[in-house]
């Protein structure tokens, strides 16, 4: 491989001029023969000429490669035809990344320097060598998801996005890649020639950005996050065939507790979200009350760990994909969820996870403004747009709190928004003291927004609000406006299922529910035997991150119950 960077640790490692690791030998790690030698009962030698081609980008990966013999020559390629080297990898050490957990597409192109001699072990040994091999898989599982972090930090693999850095629509596309740890690459037509070029020739029409450029040179114009999805081929789809022992909606903390607990103690597990895993937590900035986070972690880097165990213990994780309705009549014995794209699933038992959904509260012309300036999480990609200026937010609780610290270290001035008259009420006293010592943070109580302005089509520019104890409407220059007023239950899928809602949509469980099975009914069984709501879709629940993953494992026992599992392990 042509490559003129550095040698790493004394083995074949070179690294692209490009490229750089932050913990080098942890994600390129040399196995030793007698590691090898264990690893040889879940995978079969391949072997490969010079210059064939092991893994494509874009393709769906076959497992993880044992390098035995040889060199591999590990390399980025994106749409627009460049290619730039990464890493070589030689004997003892291994080809793979997170995505080969699932059997995802690779994000790299892998190409045989040589002769080489490989152990291929498949995504389902890889999964179980994981398991199987508590030390050797922990490293393992370490070196997957620091490559994948680094082909992030790189934007490698992905697609390239071109369109102005400062436009909504492109950060909404950034913000839906980001949160589902899809690497993606920006190229700003007016810092770049290339993209001002491409710009020109295939859309000078601003309603068509971002264009997006795939690995295999595909141009999409404008798309919906499910296009852009498909495209990619982020979304596994359901095996038509197969009956799940569990299906679960919603992959915020609730159902991704539930999927790790289920699949850890050997059950059939098929996991799906309307759009990324995390939920809710996935965009708070700061957890700062979850156990054993004592300087906090944002709710993206802890669901990014859940994701990876859920995957390890075989969970099969559909995202984008929306479950559309659930029909309980359980002719052939199975639940049968039907789902968005048309597709079906059948499973012996569902649990109900979907959480809640941002509440959008009355102000004229709101949803002219959705992903254009009017957003419901503050994320970095949503804080850049930000930058220098001043902001609005609206809220009182704490993710309305975290979402005001985490935005004054990057806004000229947070103007916070709040309709009652105090904070002491919905907000933690440690948040309200953070907000106090933030002089870029200005409270303005008693307040609503009531509109908001900018031409049509285009983004935010202005937003007006009021007091609510009289006077004058005010309004100012304001291109960003962040809502934290709460969320509904997110249950319309629900409809005539026969699942009891309570007055508030919430899911109805337990001795509450209209059970009487002549059994011991569980806390979180709802009014339809073998369907089980989770987290902050279930009337009473704490809507806590805590609570939350409480439930996903609590409710793993009852699934046990509910199916008769003679499998359930000792607690
Ligand atoms: C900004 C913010 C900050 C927060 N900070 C904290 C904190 O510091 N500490 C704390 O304890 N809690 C915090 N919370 C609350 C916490 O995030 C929630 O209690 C928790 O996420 C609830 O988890 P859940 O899995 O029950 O639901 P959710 O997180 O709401 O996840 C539900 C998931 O279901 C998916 N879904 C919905 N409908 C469908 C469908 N039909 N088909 C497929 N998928 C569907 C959604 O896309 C979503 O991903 C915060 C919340 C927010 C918004």
């Amino acid at each position: 491989m042509a490559a003129d960077g550095v040698s790493g640790n004394g083995s074949n490692i070179v690294v692209g001029p490009t490229r750089s690791f932050a913990r080098l030998e942890q994600t390129f790690p040399t196995l030793t023969d007698a590691e090898i030698a264990r690893l040889r009962r879940f995978g079969e030698l391949r072997s490969y000429k010079d210059g064939e081609l092991m893994f494509e980008t874009g393709k769906p990966g076959p497992g993880m490669f044992v390098v035995l013999a040889g060199h591999v020559a590990i390399t980025e390629r994106d749409g627009l035809g460049h290619v730039t080297p990464i890493v070589e990898q030689g004997p003892g050490q291994f080809c793979a990344e997170v995505g080969q957990l699932s059997g995802r597409v690779a994000l790299v192109d892998g190409r045989a320097e040589g002769e080489v001699e490989t152990l291929l072990i498949p995504s389902d040994r890889l999964r179980a060598l994981l398991v199987a091999e508590a030390d050797l898989g922990e490293r393992i599982m370490r070196a997957l998801i620091l490559r994948r972090v680094s082909l992030i930090q790189g934007g490698v693999g992905g697609p390239v996005l071109i369109g102005p850095s400062n436009s909504a629509s492109v950060a909404a596309l950034q913000n839906f890649l980001s949160r589902n740890s899809f690497p993606h690459h920006l190229l700003d037509p007016e810092r770049d020639g290339d993209a001002a070029e491409i710009i020109a020739r295939y859309s000078p029409s601003p309603s068509d950005w971002p264009l997006v450029v795939t690995v295999d040179g595909t141009v999409l114009r404008n798309p919906s996050e499910n296009e852009v999805a498909r495209a990619l081929g982020m979304v596994g789809g359901p095996r038509e065939s197969r009956i799940y022992d569990v299906a679960i909606v919603g992959c915020g903390p609730a159902g991704l507790a539930t999927a790790v607990y289920a699949a850890s103690e050997g059950l059939s597990v098929v996991v799906m979200d309307a759009r990324a895993f995390g939920g809710q937590a996935g965009a708070s900035a700061r957890i700062e009350n979850y156990l054993g986070f004592p300087t906090g972690i944002s709710g993206h880097a802890l669901a990014g760990r859940a994701f990876s165990q859920a995957q390890k213990f075989g969970a099969e994780i559909m995202i984008p994909m929306s479950a559309a309705s659930l029909d309980c009549a359980r002719k052939d014995g199975n639940f049968k969820l039907a789902l968005d794209c048309g597709d079906e699933v059948r499973s012996r038992a569902v649990v109900v996870a979907s959480g809640a959904r941002y509440r959008r509260p009355e102000i004229d012309n709101l949803e002219k403004f959705d992903g254009r300036g009017v957003w419901y999480w503050a994320s970095p990609v949503e804080a850049r747009l930000c930058a220098g200026q001043d902001v609005a937010l609206v809220g009182a609780g704490n993710s309305a709190g975290q979402a005001a610290v985490f935005l004054s270290g990057h806004a000229r001035k947070v103007l916070m928004m709040i309709r009652g008259g105090g904070l002491g009420a919905s907000m933690s006293r440690y948040l309200i003291e953070r907000i106090e010592a933030t002089p870029n943070i200005e409270l303005i109580f008693n307040t609503e927004v009531t509109g908001l302005e900018g031409k049509p089509g285009a983004s935010l520019e202005r937003v007006r609000w009021r007091s609510r104890l009289g006077g004058e409407e005010m309004s100012a220059d304001i291109r960003n406006l962040f809502l934290f007023v709460g969320a509904d239950p997110a249950t319309n899928w629900l409809d005539g299922c026969g699942v009891s809602l309570d007055r508030a949509g919430f899911v109805v469980t337990g001795a509450q529910s209209d059970l009487n099975l002549g059994r011991p009914i569980s806390q979180l069984e709802t009014s339809v035997p073998g369907v089980f709501a989770v987290g902050d879709v279930r009337s009473g629940s704490v809507k806590r991150v805590g609570g939350a993953i409480g439930e996903g494992a609590q409710v793993v026992a009852a699934l046990h119950g509910f199916l008769g599992d003679s499998a359930k392990p000792g607690l």
